[in-house]
């Protein structure tokens, strides 16, 4: 096993894997980027060709290929294996096969049952006459895997050996009487897939019956309000863009798809929730929302964004004269699409009474204060609202917004390990002494230094160059790094000793030391 792993490390560059996620700069024999693993404005996060490692001195967290996509991922080692393996080229028969856990199952349940249903739905040409009078073709049915729960589908898969328990974990069955029931029967199914293109969960549309779209239940591997419809395809597009298409449905997705709309993303519910506007807001700076245009559609907009003002994210609106995204683009071209900042969209279309309910929450949950300035002055502008009631509505609703906590950390696999002061100190010291070169000083300071210290040299590259970003004056704030060295290991060695049995020989020693540390004290104020 550790021979696959060194393997795979070998094979995959560090720094390319990264940049695959991040905005890396060059900076000395280093890289650098904006840490993702905490909230920050200047970079302190590293990686280092040479050393093929990244850390991050602001959050202390760091490593290797393996730690880092299971942190900026949210997987386990496991998955983190065959995502490399599969990047470095490496076949996955050589990982050894471990038994099948229930989520591995459930995961296979949905492929078989797509491709049961995908079947059936050929059988079904009313169905599939439906579809196309959707809009859709033949080819995009076939890309989104669409198709028609009807016949025995748990017979077959019980016959393929899945156990009854696994069915019914799996969601797309319900038990009654001692019997399995399909949910989704007689529903058309769009399969939904998580951004690695494993299918999660189903969602069903009636042609009858109410409730028009049913969505498979929470399982072990689908949450609701947790996923996107159409991340698998589109992830790539949106990471480039930066921006991503908002939209309800199924069908809006999927027409927008197939007239080359490749940034967008259906939101599987009434509005954008929390969780998923923390995923957006790693990938994206402008949000376009694309909803119904009817009463339903409107209501999605404002919940979303008062979330998303909370980020900064840019909000627009997609502008067209019909029902829904899908159906605009049933004779309009994508090129077609107008968008217009969500404020001015809803300034030149609402009337008063609505803007009066909708514009103070709005405003009140933008964490960008110089945005809703702004806001306010083209709000004046209009000369619709009165800005003075405005300033005191928006007072007034700000404890009604629900928080996303923007600056609350995605929860990682691992929490950072806490370091002590001591120890970074040394690292600093070591690192800026190594990059002004001055190997000399660590002799000089020998004794307040730890015997061993090639844990604090592997990274000061890394380390001199983050330094050298935070300080125009390193010599300067070097001599001021001895300093408070000195005056932590003789805190360190006080606090040790005190913590004994004091005899008369450690209360003289505990003296000097803190004659010692009075002297750095002095030195100091000399200093200034
Ligand atoms: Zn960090």
């Amino acid at each position: 096993m550790a021979s696959l792993i060194d393997e795979i490390r070998n094979r995959i560059d560090l720094v390319e894997l990264i940049s695959e996620y991040l905005n890396l700069k060059k900076v000395g024999s280093s890289y650098r980027a904006l840490c993702p693993f905490h909230t920050e404005k200047t970079p302190s996060f590293y990686v280092s060709p040479q050393k093929q490692i990244w850390k991050c001195f602001g959050c202390n967290r760091g490593g290797e290929h393996f730690k880092f996509l299971m942190e900026y991922e949210h997987i386990d080692f496991k998955e983190a294996l065959k995502i490399l393996a599969q990047k470095a080229g490496i076949e996955l028969k050589k990982i050894p096969k471990e038994i099948k856990t229930k989520i591995d199952e459930i995961l296979e349940v949905h492929r078989i049952a797509a491709k049961f249903f995908q079947e059936k739905l050929q059988l079904k040409k009313e169905i599939i006459e439906y579809l196309k009078k959707r809009g859709l073709k033949n080819e995009t049915i076939e890309e989104f895997q669409i198709g028609w729960a009807e016949g025995n589908l748990s017979d077959f898969l019980l016959n393929l050996g899945f156990e009854k328990s696994t069915l019914i974990d799996s969601g797309i069955f319900y038990e009654k009487d001692f019997e399995l029931f399909n949910r989704f029967e007689k529903r058309i199914i769009f399969p939904i897939k998580n951004s690695k293109g494993l299918i999660v969960a189903f969602s069903g549309r009636s042609l009858d019956e109410e409730p028009k779209y049913l969505n498979s239940p929470d399982t072990l591997i689908f949450k609701k309000g947790e996923n996107f419809y159409g991340i698998n395809l589109s992830l790539p597009f949106i990471k480039e863009s930066k921006e991503v298409f908002l939209v309800e449905g199924f069908f809006d997705l999927i027409l927008a798809w197939q007239s080359g709309i490749k940034n967008i993303l259906a939101i599987l519910g009434t509005a954008l929730t929390p969780y998923q506007v923390k995923i957006l807001k790693r990938y994206i700076n402008k949000i376009i929302f694309s909803f119904d245009n009817d009463e339903g559609g409107e209501m999605a907009t404002l919940r979303s964004a008062i979330l998303v003002g909370q980020t900064n994210i840019k909000m627009e609106r997609a502008v067209y004269e019909k029902k829904d995204l899908g159906e605009f683009l049933l004779d309009h071209k994508a090129e077609e699409i107008l968008k217009e900042d969500l404020l001015d969209f809803w300034l030149k279309r609402k009337d008063t009474k609505t803007l009066m309910e909708i514009l103070p929450i709005f405003l009140a949950s933008l964490s960008d204060i110089a945005l809703r300035v702004e806001y306010l002055k083209k709000i004046q502008q209009y000369d619709i609202i009165k800005i003075e009631w405005l300033i005191e509505a928006i007072e007034r609703v700000k404890k009604q917004i629900p928080k996303i906590q923007v600056t609350e950390e995605l929860p990682t696999t691992q929490k950072a390990p806490e370091r002590r002061r001591y120890d970074l100190l040394v690292e600093s010291i070591i690192s800026i002494s190594y990059g002004l070169g001055k190997k000399d000083l660590i002799e000089e300071i020998k004794e307040f230094l730890p015997e061993n210290l090639e844990s604090y040299e592997d990274l000061w590259e890394m380390r001199f160059e983050y330094e050298k970003s935070l300080n125009n004056n390193l010599e300067g704030y070097l001599e001021h790094l001895v300093r408070e060295l000195k005056k932590e290991f003789y805190r360190n060695k006080i606090k040790e000793i005190s913590q004994q049995q004091l005899d008369e020989e450690k209360v003289k020693s505990i003296m000097e030391l803190t004659k010692k540390l009075q002297k750095i004290y002095e030195e100091e104020k000399r200093k200034k």
